[in-house]
């Protein structure tokens, strides 16, 4: 449902993908780990276009992303970022159903019942008339994820959405994401999660420096991965 073809991405003469490409089905759970500035946030950006890439070519369902109709492809595409990226000033349920309103151009009630269920799937449906303030941090990323959820996207692309959290609260959003991707959900992860890599992925994108180095299965990762890199890199983290 994704096809991602030789993306590069330079900053002025410092080249940060160098020519990236890798498929997505419908319902699979990629998730992409590497070294800091191998340029994990960069390539997920560049997937619509929150930072246009310099060449390459992606593929929503078969339709072509480009600036042209960026904004109907980033309705499709679900993002979560590491900061959560809620309204402040406006509440959790506003927070849900504001880009089905404005975006999709939904009614109030069908947004409204939308929010409500998304919600309800990431156990926050009593939060409904909270603000951001009000919630930790974890329970603001469930509120990010049901935002993503209620466009009802062909994917969601996460980037490194526990690593402001910490641990009893990244676990919540976990399993969430766990739930999402049993439910065959079709979504890109940043992480360093491995717990999650090993049970949710159905494949691992090890980059580094711009580049792909190796992506296979966790256990083929995990266990016998061909790259030295991979191998210490995992052994590190995992
Ligand atoms: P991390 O694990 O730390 O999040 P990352 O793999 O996500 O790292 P990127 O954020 O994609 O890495 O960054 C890749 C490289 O591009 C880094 O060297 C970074 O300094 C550089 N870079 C990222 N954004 C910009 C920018 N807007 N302007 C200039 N350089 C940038
Ligand atoms: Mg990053």
């Amino acid at each position: 449902v994704l096809d991602v073809r030789d993306l590069r991405k330079s900053y002025d003469d410092l080249e940060v993908l160098k020519g990236i490409g890798f498929g997505l089905r419908k319902g699979e759970t990629k998730v992409l780990i590497g070294p800091s500035g191998s340029g994990k946030s960069t390539l997920l950006r560049c997937i619509n276009h929150l930072t246009p890439p310099d060449a390459g070519r992606i593929f929503l369902a078969g339709e072509e992303v480009l600036e042209r109709n960026i904004d109907a492809m980033r309705a499709r595409m679900g993002f979560v970022f590491q900061d959560f990226n809620l309204f402040s000033h406006l509440t959790v349920l506003d927070n849900v159903r504001i880009c089905q309103i404005k975006v999709k151009g939904m009614g109030a009630r069908g947004a409204t019942e939308r929010a409500q269920q998304e919600l309800e799937r990431v156990g926050l449906a009593d939060k409904a008339g909270a603000y951001p303030a009000e919630l930790s941090g974890g329970q603001q990323q469930r509120v990010s994820i049901a935002r993503a959820l209620a466009m009802d996207p062909d994917v969601l692309l996460f980037d490194e959405p526990t690593s402001a959290l910490d641990p009893e609260l990244t676990s919540e959003v976990v399993r969430v994401m766990q739930a999402l991707a049993a439910e065959g959900m079709t979504m890109v992860v940043v992480t360093h999660e491995m717990s999650f890599a090993r049970r949710a992925a159905d494949e691992l994108i090890f980059m580094e420096n711009g580049h792909i180095v190796e992506q296979g299965p966790p256990e083929q990762l995990f266990t016998g991965a061909t790259s030295e890199r991979t191998r210490s890199f995992l052994n590190v983290i995992a």
